[in-house]
């Protein structure tokens, strides 16, 4: 599933190519994928490609907003290479001059949403902080994992508590902080906690650097890889790269984990 480097990248590119440009509609062939009104879009401008958790904002020029969760397989593809096949196209928008932006969708898990910026808002109401700003900090983490039993881990990826880190940034995050992802959130340190959160900072704006990381679905909207997959230090890896030790997998809130058993206390 795209995680925030991803989403952030698709986003950037996205801004690149798309402000400016004239809506003309949305196609849908999956009654489940796009929850809205057309007819509401036609004719609005594109005026910016936001990120928000996972979520790609495209805001147009009337307070609406194109809103696109992609979830396990899909993706925005435009401009439409010249190689791409179209098997799994489940909406079209269509813009100016003939041109149209695909959602293409594997698995058919993902939504487009058209949305005035009250329902947009009433749909993020109650995501966590975004941990590239200053509200992911020590106070807020102690002040979330006070009453908690929960290991390290699915906390982080708790999107109700930090936006964007799923099963692979949350398992090199764990590694770089030198932190066992069974960890009881109650026994991190304040210490620990700065730790995590300065590398988690590291590690999401290297992969954005590097446009995302690639395992299998993931693509950037001109259907090109991300880079960070060749940094990653734990996930589907066997071998831990500083002590050489057989990493451990376990399964965590129905997630596979690997770490180093040796490295990470
Ligand atoms: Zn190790």
């Amino acid at each position: 599933m795209p995680e925030l480097p991803e989403v952030q990248t698709i986003c950037n590119e996205l801004n690149e190519v798309l402000i400016g440009r004239e809506l003309i509609g949305i196609e849908s062939f999956r009654n489940n994928i796009v929850v809205f009104n057309s007819e509401l879009v036609k004719g609005q401008t594109i005026i910016e490609v936001k990120r928000v958790a996972k979520y790609i904002l495209i805001k147009l020029s009337k307070d609406q907003q194109i809103v696109v969760h992609l979830r396990m397989t899909g993706k925005l593809i435009f401009p439409i290479p010249d190689n791409y096949k179209g098997k799994y196209v489940r909406a079209k928008i269509m813009l100016d001059n003939h041109d149209e932006m695909i959602y293409d969708d594997v698995r058919c898990f993902g939504k487009i949403y058209v949305n005035n910026s009250e329902q947009t808002a009433s749909l993020l109401a109650k995501l966590g902080v975004e941990p590239l700003s200053s509200n992911y900090n020590i106070d807020y983490l102690l002040e979330k994992s006070k009453y908690r039993r929960t290991e390290i881990k699915p906390f982080l990826m708790d999107q109700n508590i930090i936006v964007g880190i799923g099963n692979i940034y949350a398992q090199e995050i764990l590694y770089h902080s030198k932190i066992s992802p069974t960890r009881s959130v109650q026994s991190i340190s304040k210490k620990e906690w700065a730790k995590i959160i300065k590398i988690t900072r590291e590690i999401l704006l290297k992969a954005i650097e590097c446009n995302g990381t690639t395992i299998s679905d993931y693509r950037r909207v001109d259907d090109r890889t991300g880079e960070f997959q060749n940094f990653l230090q734990v996930y589907g890896k066997d071998k831990c790269p500083k002590c050489q030790s057989e990493l451990v997998q376990i399964k965590q809130a129905g997630r596979s984990t690997r770490y180093c058993k040796v490295c990470q206390k």
